[in-house]
């Protein structure tokens, strides 16, 4: 197990309806010295692409992001909510459906933050159907930006969306993929990676 998966084991707890809680470590209260560790294990995956900012949603994908970005020495953006229904012409918009919430979110960044030709690495706490991180690769896009991959703490193997961005060709590293997890036990269990 790498130094994520042990902490989930000791810290996570499974919920019903398919929900990993890492709220003591990773999204609520956050252990710092883990952020650093997790900065730089993206380093290291991505660090041979020419990444010139770092891209997530808020909210609990800011404190990861920050210190990837830290870590490659480049900005990092943040999609926003939006709750506004005239949107401007000065943003770039995605409709994102939350998982967690069961709710859809317009999220947006403005057009001064992103632009044609950057090289754009996605960030993200959790990867489960994948809405987030389409909304993210379609802001991106619509940017004229080059993903040049998308790092994801926790992926949720068991569902869809890793398989779905992977066959779009986008390059996925996810540091713990679950592969099954049950409530009414707590256990989890993790797929092997190679060079994990
Ligand atoms: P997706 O858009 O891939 O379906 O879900 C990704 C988003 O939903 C993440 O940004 C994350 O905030 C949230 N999410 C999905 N699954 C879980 C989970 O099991 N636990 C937690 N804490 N958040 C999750």
């Amino acid at each position: 197990m790498n130094f994520l998966e042990e902490r989930i084991v000791k810290d996570g707890i499974v919920k019903p309806g398919n929900v990993l809680k890492v709220d003591s470590f990773l999204n609520h209260q956050m252990d710092i010295a883990l952020m650093e560790q997790i900065g730089r294990e993206f380093k290291r995956r991505f660090g041979h692409k020419p990444v010139s900012k770092v891209l997530t949603i808020e909210a609990s994908g800011i404190g990861i992001a920050a210190f990837v970005a830290k870590e490659f020495g480049v900005p990092m953006v943040f999609a926003k909510k939006s709750k506004s229904i005239n949107i401007d012409g000065d943003v770039f918009v995605a409709e994102v459906e939350s998982f967690t919430h069961k709710n859809k979110n317009r999220v947006i960044v403005s057009k001064k933050f992103l632009h044609e030709g950057e090289h754009v690495l996605i960030i993200d706490d959790f990867l489960a159907n994948g809405c987030a991180l389409q909304g993210l690769i379609n802001i991106a896009e619509s940017a004229g930006a080059v993903v040049e991959g998308c790092g994801i703490v926790i992926e949720k193997g068991f569902q869809i969306g890793g398989r779905v961005i992977r066959n779009l060709g986008y390059h996925v590293e996810s540091l713990a993929i679950v592969d099954a997890m049950d409530a009414d036990t707590g256990a989890i269990t993790f797929r092997v990676q190679e060079g994990n």
